[in-house]
């Protein structure tokens, strides 16, 4: 497959495609029902309300994608014009950020670092709060670049090869996973604590959708047919990651919003209340990271090794969740103090057993 070259043309049209992709999923995050849920309350004691209809847009955007590949001009273009959306993604991205900072109240100067941190942590448009919304064109957007590499494929070979269903399988099963529990989003660390700036927009809007894929791009293009014994062994690896990751995440949301609720059969065991010692909680401290990571390195592997380039998606996924773990390891030190303490004690290892 030849990328079709970034021209102004092509630039300007994918664009406009971005823009008008995002403003569906906004006015679809205004009017589609789902349920409403408070947040943690902050320190200044506000909290902000938000409406998790993420599933039944996503349910239609695959619908969407579904009649644009069956009825329409298909979804290969999406990948042909690959680096002009890229080129296009960051356009968007980039200048969003100035917004951000040009509109943030801030209660001291802004500084250079404001650009890239943000000033506010909830900002709103019409009453959808943006950082959970923008995890919607981010996952909502990567699924439609993955699909648009299995598009490629079938088109040129008119069938999909074992290593693309796997791919596709376990990137949507992923994907569906984050919507199914969009509630989750409450208890992260970016809902919690990080401000809106270019980090985070410029992870959600371009990172996340254009390099998160990139391993699709390299299943498409693998020559040699995957052994049935290796898809075997990178499914199990998957089914072991998944559970870690989604099952690590599950019993912490749970905790914090029904504490006495069973954990694997039995009453959960804390540290003063508010630390959670059952389940995955009681082995390591990032478990879920853990399992995320494992699911990265599965579907990755289905690559074949006629190309390192796709491994750069989980090499730097590992590093990125290795520096996150040590920094909300000093966050949670600060403020549950020799509560933490406790609970390294018990739970001795972050992501590694014996490692880190
Ligand atoms: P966590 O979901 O682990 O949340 C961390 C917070 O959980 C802590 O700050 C603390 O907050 C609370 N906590 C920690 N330990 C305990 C415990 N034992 N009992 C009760 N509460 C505890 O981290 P993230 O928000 O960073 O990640 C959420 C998910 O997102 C993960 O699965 C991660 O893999 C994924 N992720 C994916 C990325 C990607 O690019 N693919 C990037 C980043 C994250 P509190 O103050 O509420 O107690």
């Amino acid at each position: 497959m030849a990328f079709a070259p970034a021209t102004l043309h092509s630039v300007a049209l994918a664009t406009l495609g971005l823009l008008a992709f995002i403003a569906a999923l906004f006015v679809g995050s205004l009017v589609l029902p789902g349920p409403a849920r408070t947040g943690p309350r902050k320190p200044d004691g506000s909290a902000v309300r938000y409406v998790f209809n993420g599933m039944a847009l996503f349910a239609m955007s695959l619908a969407a994608a579904a009649l644009v590949q069956w009825l329409g001009p298909g979804l290969a273009p999406v990948a042909r014009y690959y680096g002009s959306l890229v080129v296009a993604a960051n356009l968007l991205a980039w200048p969003s950020a100035l917004v951000l900072l040009l509109v943030g109240r801030a209660d001291r100067p802004k500084r250079l670092r404001d650009f890239f941190l943000g000033v506010e942590q909830d900002p709103a448009l019409f009453g959808v709060d943006l950082k959970l919304f923008s995890y919607r064109p981010s996952l909502i957007g990567l699924c439609l670049m993955n699909f648009s590499f299995a598009a490629l494929q079938w088109q040129e070979r008119g069938s999909l090869t074992l290593a693309m269903l796997l791919y596709q399988a376990g990137t949507l099963l992923y994907i569906a996973n984050y919507f199914h529990f969009e509630r989750g989003m409450l208890f992260t660390w970016d809902i919690m604590a990080e401000r809106f700036g270019w980090l985070l927009l410029w992870g959600d809007y371009v990172l996340v959708p254009f390099f998160y894929c990139v391993p699709a791009l390299y299943v498409y293009r693998r020559p040699d047919p995957l052994p049935a014994g290796a898809a075997v062994a990178l499914v199990v690896a998957f089914a072991l990651g998944f559970w870690l990751f989604r099952g690590a995440n599950a019993q912490k949301h749970r905790f914090k919003e029904t504490p006495q609720a069973p954990i694997w059969g039995r009453a959960p065991r804390t540290i003063g209340g508010r630390l959670l010692i059952s389940g995955f909680w009681g082995i390591g401290r990032k478990l879920n990271y853990t399992g995320e990571l494992t699911v990265y390195v599965a579907w990755t592997l289905l690559c074949g090794f006629h190309s390192l380039v796709p491994y750069a998606v989980p090499a730097w996924l590992a590093g990125l969740l290795i520096q996150r773990a040590a920094r909300d390891d000093r966050r949670c030190r600060a403020k549950y103090g020799a509560w933490w303490e406790a609970y390294c004690r018990h739970a001795r290892f972050r992501m590694f057993p014996y490692l880190y």
